[in-house]
This record gives C-alpha cells, sequence and structure tokens, in this order.
C-alpha cells in the first residue's frame, strides 16, 4: 500500500498525469498583500468609497457626512441641470429603459440622432460618431484606423483607452516624450515616408492638469504627412471660443483630423463620440468593432447629453466660474506650499505632488474625515511613478467653498507633514 491507500499496482500504466491547477491569480499576490498592508492601517480605502446620496454637483453624503466633491470631472456641473435631467426623464417615459441592442441593429434610437447632430452643431464638424463611453470611442477609432504596416505615433503619458486602443490593433507604435515637440519631429523622421500615419494627441493631460502644445506638434505631424487625432476628453465646454476644446483654442479648427470626446465629464452623463470633418468619416460606424459589438447607450442618457451639450454652446458663465474657481485653488494651494506641476493652472485639474503612496493616502484620509473628497492617483495611472491627490474643480463650486477647501487642505498637510 502506498501512503494514499493506493496501491500502486492498480494504476494504469499510461494513466496520464494531470498537474494540480495552477492558480492564474497567483500574479496578484503583490497587489493584494499591498491592499491588506492599507486596509489593516486602518486608513479608509481610497478606492473603495461610497456616494450614499448626492445633493448636487459639488456636495454628496459619504459615510453619512457632508463632503465636498473636489475629484469629480463634472466641470460644468451639468449633473443636476433641470433640462437635462428633465430630457432624460421625459425619454424615459417616451422610450423606455434600454436599447436592448447596438446601434448598428436596433440600438439607434431619435436621441441617438439628436446627440450626434448636437455633437457636429457644437464642433461645426461633418460627422459625427456616438460610443457607449469615452474608453470605446478610443478603442474603437484607434484600432480601426490605423492599421497593419501604419503607425501611430502617441505621447508617453497617453490615456489608457489610447494605449488600449493601440493595443486592440495592428498598427506599429511608436512613443515620444511627453509634450516633447522635438521628440516627436525626431521620431516621425525616422519612419519610413509611404506608409500612413496618425498622432495622437491630448488636450488636457488628466493626470496633472497641463495642456499640450498642439500648435507645435500638429504643425510637426503635417510636415511629416500624418493625420491627427486629439482626445479632448477634459476641455469640452471651457477651452476656446465654442468650448470644443484645447485644440480650437490654440487655432487648430481646420488642422485637426479626429477629436475624441466624453460625456462624463462636462457634459455630466456617460458615453462617449468622435468628431470629424473627414468625407469617409461614416464609414467608421462599419469597422468599429466597440461600436458594433456592444449595446448602445440607454435613450434617457443621450436625450440628456444632447441637451446639456446644446447649453453647453451657451455656458459662458458657467465657464467664467470655473476658471476663477480653479485660479482661487491653484494660488491657495501654492502659497500654502504644496508642490503643484504647474506654476499656474493650465486646465481645471489641480494635481498636489506627494512623495509615496503612504503619505498621499494619509493626507486623502484626513481630507475625507474633514469633509472633502479629492482623486488619490497612483501609478500604473500616473507618469514616472507620481503620487497625487487629484483636485478637479466644478464651475458649481462657490468661492466660500474653494475657501474652506484650501483650509482644509491647509490642516490636513500640517497634520501628516506635507507642509510645514
Ligand atoms: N480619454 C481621456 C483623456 C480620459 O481621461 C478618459 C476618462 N477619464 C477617457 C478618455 C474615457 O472616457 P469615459 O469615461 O467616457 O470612458
Amino acid at each position: 500500500m502506498t501512503e494514499t491507500g493506493l496501491q500502486a499496482e492498480a494504476l494504469p500504466a499510461d494513466l496520464p498525469t494531470v498537474p494540480s491547477e495552477r492558480d492564474l491569480f497567483d500574479k496578484f499576490a503583490p497587489l493584494i498583500a499591498e491592499r491588506e498592508a492599507l486596509l489593516a492601517s486602518g486608513l479608509r480605502d481610497p478606492f473603495g468609497i461610497v456616494m450614499e446620496e448626492v445633493k448636487s454637483p459639488t456636495v454628496a453624503i459619504i459615510k453619512g457626512r457632508e463632503t465636498i466633491l473636489l475629484g469629480t470631472y463634472n466641470y460644468m456641473g451639468m449633473t443636476f441641470d433641470p433640462d437635462v435631467i428633465a430630457a432624460g426623464k421625459n425619454a424615459f417615459d417616451k422610450f423606455g429603459t434600454g436599447t436592448n441592442g447596438s446601434r448598428a441593429l436596433n440600438g439607434t434610437f431619435h436621441d441617438h440622432m439628436e446627440v450626434e447632430a448636437a455633437l457636429r452643431d457644437f464642433y461645426g464638424m461633418s460627422g459625427a460618431i456616438v460610443f457607449s463611453t469615452g474608453y470605446q470611442a478610443n478603442l474603437g477609432v484607434i484600432s480601426a484606423i490605423a492599421a497593419k504596416g501604419e503607425y501611430i505615433i502617441l505621447d508617453a503619458d497617453s490615456h489608457a483607452s489610447i494605449y488600449d486602443g493601440c493595443a486592440m490593433g495592428n498598427a506599429e507604435v511608436v512613443r515620444f516624450r511627453h509634450n516633447s515637440v522635438e521628440d516627436l519631429d525626431k521620431r516621425l523622421g525616422r519612419l519610413p515616408k509611404e506608409p500612413g500615419k496618425l498622432v495622437v494627441l491630448e488636450g488636457v493631460y488628466s493626470m496633472l492638469g497641463d495642456i499640450a502644445p498642439l500648435k507645435e506638434m500638429v504643425a510637426v505631424a503635417k510636415k511629416h504627412g500624418a493625420m491627427v487625432l486629439v482626445d479632448e476628453a477634459h476641455s469640452m465646454g471651457f477651452f476656446g471660443e465654442h468650448g470644443r476644446g484645447v485644440y480650437e483654442d490654440q487655432g487648430l479648427e481646420d488642422q485637426v483630423d479626429f477629436v475624441i470626446g466624453t460625456f462624463s465629464k462636462s457634459v455630466g452623463t456617460v458615453g462617449g463620440f468622435c468628431v470629424s470633418n473627414h468625407p469617409s468619416f461614416e464609414i467608421l460606424r462599419f469597422v468599429c468593432r466597440p461600436y458594433i459589438f456592444t449595446a448602445s447607450l440607454p435613450p434617457a442618457v443621450v436625450a440628456s447629453a444632447a441637451t446639456s451639450i446644446r447649453k453647453l454652446m451657451h455656458a459662458a458663465d458657467k465657464r467664467e466660474r470655473l476658471w476663477a474657481n480653479t485660479r482661487q485653488l491653484h494660488a491657495g494651494l501654492k502659497q500654502l506650499g504644496f508642490r503643484l506641476p504647474t506654476d499656474a493652472p493650465e486646465s481645471a485639474i489641480v494635481a498636489v505632488l506627494l512623495d509615496d503612496q503612504e503619505q498621499a493616502v494619509r493626507m486623502w484620509h484626513g481630507l475625507l474625515e474633514a469633509g472633502l473628497y479629492v482623486n488619490v492617483a497612483r501609478p500604473p495611472a500616473t507618469p514616472a511613478g507620481m503620487f497625487l491627490l487629484r483636485c478637479s474643480v466644478c464651475a458649481e463650486h462657490t468661492s466660500e467653498q474653494m475657501a474652506r477647501v484650501i483650509g482644509m487642505f491647509e490642516a490636513a498637510g500640517r497634520a501628516t507633514g506635507v507642509i510645514v
């Protein structure tokens, strides 16, 4: 008898040996250990926040406590706009809760057409295609338009959805140093002349809130015969005369081939889009897999988005308040001695640089306890291994709220030793 109680000779000689199952989760062990240590420290989990009630674009109840929201992308504060809400309610009543299908089949309703018309008007462009998220818009457009043998040239600090769009497609991918016109020029210059090229840029980079020198970059791209796609997710509504984005602000309306955007920030709901003047733009509806192989947005969402986009065309007052709030916050934090990546605010994102995860989470925890929610950002979302507290400002914040926010930063910063 063997130890298992089986007689060895009872086993057929040719029985295949089955290796014990390899746990595919083994590779997550370091991350699991890091999370367990964080939770054991007694600090709140920055990635486990629940909004129990949302009272306005700037105030929510978190753990029973009224909390100022300074980490949402609700730049223009459209989530509680009465017209935007009414449009959604009306669509619920008229069209029901969902489309049950792809845009390419039964999932295109009246308001999907309306929101695409609103986008064409907002951007002054001939083509607009709406996707279910901005993530999917980047995934679909980037993977479809640059094919095998062609090139995508992208900023090293590009958003995950841009990287994932590259990974999903078959083009060669070349990265250039963040916001470096010189490096873009050098890398484009090394590529063979013939194949098609797509340069992918962002108007505002969402981690540090810095903007791109689009004018110079687009000139370099054009010099090398490349098409240009700009993701303007973090600028819609408050950059450029019509709020179209950094590309409009820098006078590039006739030079950018594709603009990607989202409804999840200034528009105040969810969804993504691409707008373009390309004469054959519509063909993308037949070649973008993330457009075809997923359900379309619910009718209430697109109806709200259409109303919001049309209102954003006349939102000069909100825009002014957003910039005033941002200047107040940036100046207040800078004066207190916090490390900020830019000398003056370049966008509505104000990032505070911290030494490491522990310091970032302690500071974040202190702010939450005081009644302020900001985002913690860490690698791999951030560039160069940075740890940040990321504030995103809303047009609906009051100047008094901003003053309170600065006071909370001061108290938490002193308590954690981030400032002296
Ligand atoms: N592009 C950029 C630059 C973003 O920051 C984001 C989201 N944070 C997206 C695209 C994706 O947008 P969505 O939330 O609509 O998926």
